[in-house]
């Protein structure tokens, strides 16, 4: 590893990462590769304090007791949240926005302290929310669709600090009735997504990416077989 490394945190892989939401890490990784950029994921287990000093950090979704295992480890190693107050850049998948909200409620009902870095809380909704996403995406740096596969009982409400990653075009999102999909708050963001997210969505891979370097863009890559899943999932999200 040289000085240049980037170095993209994969957080708590072991309780954290259902539908392979470790791939966002390794589209990262292979992303700043093909542009000629040193990078290397680091695993962060729960064998392993959080350290506050890699260039993006990225966490899986999971159910309720591996949630609760990774918010506790969470709170006792806080590197994550200082690394976002820090502006680093930070994803985190489906359970992984409830883990890092105010509180989320188990499917048991049982309210769990969550880190605070997002202002907002999540509870356990009547039906779960399954299938295809799509949504119209409202940071000013994204001008494709999201796609994402959403898999979550819970319904996330957002507080006025935390933004919506995107308005729902088509499936569920946040679950709440307002339309809304994800959470942006600082450079840390959140999406019910799985997928992996960014192998469907490079564009926000590359925000990701050019934060993490602290560059305002970068130039695209043409990769066919990337564009080819992006139409297929996009197509399987309208006939929903
Ligand atoms: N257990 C959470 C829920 O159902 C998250 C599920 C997940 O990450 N797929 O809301």
């Amino acid at each position: 590893m040289s000085e240049s490394t980037l170095r993209i945190g994969l957080v708590l892989p072991d309780v954290m990462g259902t539908y392979g939401d470790g791939g966002n890490a390794l589209v990262l990784k292979r992303r700043a590769i093909m542009r000629g950029i040193d990078a290397e994921v680091v695993h962060i287990t729960l064998d392993d304090p959080v350290p506050d000093s890699l260039d993006v950090y990225t966490l899986g979704g999971a159910e309720d007791y591996a949630q609760r295992l990774a918010t506790r480890h969470l709170t006792r190693y806080p590197g994550l949240q200082q690394a976002a107050a820090a502006g680093r850049p930070v994803l985190a998948i489906c359970a992984a926005i409830q883990v890092l909200g105010h509180w989320y409620e188990t499917s048991a009902g049982e309210r769990v302290d969550g880190i605070s870095l997002f202002d907002l809380t999540t509870a356990p909704q009547e039906k779960r929310s399954i299938g295809e996403l799509v949504t119209e995406p409202t940071l000013a740096a994204l001008t494709q669709p999201l796609t994402g596969f959403e898999n979550h009982r819970g319904g996330t409400t957002l507080g006025s600090d935390a933004k919506p990653l995107g308005r729902v075009k088509h499936g569920v999102g946040n679950g709440v009735g307002d339309g809304t999909e994800g959470v942006v708050q600082g450079s840390a963001l959140g999406t019910y997504m799985h997928g992996p997210a960014l192998a469907r969505n490079p564009e926000l891979a590359d925000h990701l990416l050019a934060t993490a370097m602290g560059v305002e863009s970068l130039a695209p890559l043409d990769l066919p077989e990337v564009s080819r899943l992006r139409k297929e999932r996009l197509a399987a999200g309208r006939r929903r």
